[in-house]
């Protein structure tokens, strides 16, 4: 595979970065992950977008315009001609001094990585996925607002780690009042008395392009949704529960902390989406 950095292309064994760059230093960037659905760079507008968004909360400066970032991702992928994949599209603070501040990295590093996605395995979207509460909280808006899909994913690993050690794949996050939010990297809807509803994002969860497309989608097929606050007690008494991410597509949640989901089978509304979320990637 060829890795594009700051305009110029090398081959995956030699594309390296600098150990001075704040990005590996600090965390300090942002990024995007976008999937690629039979040559089809899936939602770029959306993905781009946002990457700015983040970046401008950061006060990161991408030194391209959007249609040279867009251009940059397309190159890639023509180079790499991936038919299905997955595009990793990252801005960091750039090289600078041993030291957190800002001023002393004066170009922002643009690099763009593609390979193939390892999703989940078919069985967890044919029969569901169980997941776990995290004790770890996400991180208060008014600390590192999860809206800023920034480098430092340390939260959400935690997280992770927690979900591991309880021999699941993921695990539902919880804000420091205790309400729902997200997963360690997906979104999360609920669905109950006949409502589709998903965390507010002003709440801590990210804006997800999947999460977009799925509240799309299911006001087209007439479904009531809302975005609300809620708690654990809502998600374990509903009747259908589902996460949404750029790499998990929508999974069928049905047990959370041991608590079976409904009648712990993947739901009408939840299968429903998914096929017409598949439909509209061309992957069905
Ligand atoms: N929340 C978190 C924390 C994420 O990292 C992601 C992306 N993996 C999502 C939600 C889903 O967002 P999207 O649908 O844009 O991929």
């Amino acid at each position: 595979m060829q890795v594009y950095i700051n305009g110029k292309f090398f081959p995956t064994s030699k594309a390296g970065i600098s150990v001075y760059d704040h990005g590996f230093l600090y965390g300090d960037g942002v990024f995007e992950g976008i999937r690629i659905y039979n040559n089809n760079i899936f939602m770029l507008d959306e993905h781009i977008n946002r990457l700015y968004d983040s970046a401008k909360a950061i006060r990161l400066k991408i030194p391209l315009a959007k249609t040279e970032i867009k251009a940059a991702v397309k190159q890639t992928h023509k180079i790499n001609g991936l038919k299905d994949g997955y595009i990793r599209l990252i801005v960091t603070r750039g090289i600078g001094d041993l030291g957190i501040d800002t001023r002393t990295c004066p170009k922002p590093s643009v690099i763009v990585i593609i390979n193939k996605i390892v999703l989940y395995p078919e069985k967890f979207y044919k029969n569901g996925m169980e997941i776990i509460t995290a004790s770890t909280q996400r991180t208060p808006v008014s600390a590192l607002n999860p809206q800023i899909k920034s480098m430092n994913y340390l939260n959400n690993i935690l997280a992770k780690i927690e979900a591991e050690n309880a021999g699941v794949n993921e695990a539902l996050m919880l804000n420091t009042s205790g309400n729902v939010v997200e997963c360690s990297g997906d979104n999360i809807f609920i669905y109950r008395n006949d409502t589709l509803i998903t965390p507010p994002t002003f709440i801590g969860a990210l804006d997800g392009v999947t999460r977009a497309i799925v509240k799309k989608i299911a006001k087209q097929e007439g479904l009531k949704v809302e975005e609300l606050i809620f708690s654990r007690h809502e998600v374990y008494t509903s009747d259908e529960c589902f996460l949404t991410g750029t790499a998990a597509e929508i999974i069928p949640i049905i047990k959370l902390d041991g608590r079976e989901i409904g009648n712990g089978k993947p739901g009408k509304i939840t299968k429903l989406l998914i096929n017409k979320f598949r439909k509209l990637t061309g992957s069905q």
